[in-house]
């Protein structure tokens, strides 16, 4: 039995596909080894978001080469697509694949191609007609979560970013096609499913009538047992009445929406190439969590994009100490080559970037134990996720991790708990009678 090893990098779309190139090859006779143990076949998931996420592709590649210098080593993603060639002339690579043809994988090496001996590159451009592939699995993970890629692909091109590039033009999986892989995982016995994409938002985009509400209503309509749904990042003006609608009503769509903000300053988020501002953030906000109760709101923000100023980086603090969020998600700007901003003239100091990112961490911290607090005698659903020595844990809909105790194994259940109190990061709870 051959054996294969995989390494992903980067966001959540990079897993699934991940998930579904290791399902492919288990269904073809492989056995799947920790990517520390030598392996015949190493594949090697890539992220190009930052320069130190080069650096780490890279550096896995070269892990995976020490441990088995015989090895077949196949390189995909983002950093892929971004610099095949550079990655192709890696000594001992023996196949580059761009993301377009990364559903292929299994099938490239189940097929012996000549370019895996060769040191080969596939890397066709991307186009908007391009359809999502559906996915068929077969493994059952022992987890409670799985992920479905609805879309793929970002047209916005914010000035910092470089997923644009890399991922191509918007694609939306076929609304049928979704309903099926949904089904199949629900029938696997996942409880929870993500629908996650690279601008999750704009499904529906190129098929008139589609939009992401009409997709979870056809699912909510068309796919029965028990189950939750949640999505994924979505951008506020992606954010409709009619989601906001089904999150108030529908139980089965998780109360959890997290929203990037990047700065709480007009004048960075123009320079960022954002599509909204500070104003309309804070009002979409306070609206949803006043519509939806207890929602769990998240944001992410930069810290230190080129210009931003003492002025830029109180008015962010301001903005997210006034909102009722449960997390903050802070990154430190980094230029990525390739991106327009990197070479924005006023790039901020170090250090100054590590000053600010700990202040606004430290807001996290208390914003998440307010959140936390109130909490405190809601009743909350509990996705069970693992339970050991009568202690339960898992996520509310909402999400929070919760703990309660319980002497049956309910892993995998719902369970309904009323909070009582908070430990550290989480809420304690007991089960409702
Ligand atoms: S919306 Fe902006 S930040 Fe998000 S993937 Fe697209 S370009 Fe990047």
């Amino acid at each position: 039995m051959k054996r294969v090893a995989f390494h992903t990098l980067g966001c959540k779309v990079n897993q699934v596909e991940t998930e579904q190139i290791k399902d492919e090859l288990i269904q073809k006779g492989y056995q799947v080894v920790d990517f520390s143990q030598p392996a015949d076949l190493y594949i090697i998931n890539t992220c190009t978001v930052t320069h130190v996420s080069d650096r780490k592709s890279r550096a896995v590649i070269r892990r995976a080469l020490r441990t088995n210098p015989e090895a077949t080593v196949v390189v995909t993603g983002c950093l892929a697509e971004l610099e095949p060639e550079k990655l192709a002339s890696m000594k001992g690579v023996n196949l580059v694949v761009g993301n377009r043809d990364k559903h292929r994988i299994a099938e490239i090496i189940d097929s012996q191609d000549e370019l895996l001996t060769n040191g080969g590159l596939i890397r066709e451009p991307i186009s908007s007609q391009d359809p999502l592939e559906p996915v068929y699995y077969h493994l059952h993970h022992e987890r409670t979560r799985a992920f479905v890629k609805i879309q793929d692909g970002c047209q916005s091109f914010c000035t910092y970013c470089i997923v644009p590039y890399t991922r191509g033009p918007e694609r939306s999986k076929d609304p049928d096609l979704v309903v099926k892989e949904f089904k199949q995982l629900i029938a696997m016995g996942y409880r929870e499913i993500v629908l996650t994409g690279i601008h999750t938002g704009q499904y529906g985009k190129a098929m008139p009538g589609w939009t992401l509400d009409r997709l979870v209503k056809k699912i909510l309509e068309e796919v029965g047992g028990e189950y939750r749904i949640r999505l994924s990042s979505i951008e506020l003006r992606e954010i409709s009445d009619q989601l906001i609608e089904l999150m108030r009503n529908e139980p089965r769509l998780c109360r959890h929406l997290h929203i990037p903000l990047q700065s709480g300053s007009d004048k960075v988020l123009k320079r960022m190439g954002r599509r909204y501002n500070r104003e309309e953030y804070r009002r979409r906000v306070l609206e949803t969590a006043e519509l939806v109760p207890d929602i769990g709101l998240a944001a992410d923000v930069m810290v230190g994009f080129p210009g931003e100023t003492e002025e830029d980086f109180a008015a962010t603090f301001q903005l997210l100490q006034d909102l009722p969020l449960l997390d903050l998600h802070v990154f430190k700007y980094s230029p990525r080559p390739g991106t327009p901003a990197a070479s924005f003239p006023d790039q901020v100091d170090e250090r100054v970037k590590n000053e600010r990112s700990s202040i606004l961490l430290d807001l996290a911290e208390q914003k998440h134990q307010a959140f936390l607090k109130k909490m405190i005698g809601k009743k909350l659903t509990v996705l069970v996720e693992s339970c050991q020595a009568a202690m339960c844990t898992g996520l509310s809909d909402n999400y929070i991790e919760v703990e309660f105790s319980s002497i049956y194994n309910l892993c995998g259940q719902f369970a309904e708990t009323i909070v009582n109190d908070i430990s550290q990061n989480r809420a304690v709870a007991i089960l409702k009678p």
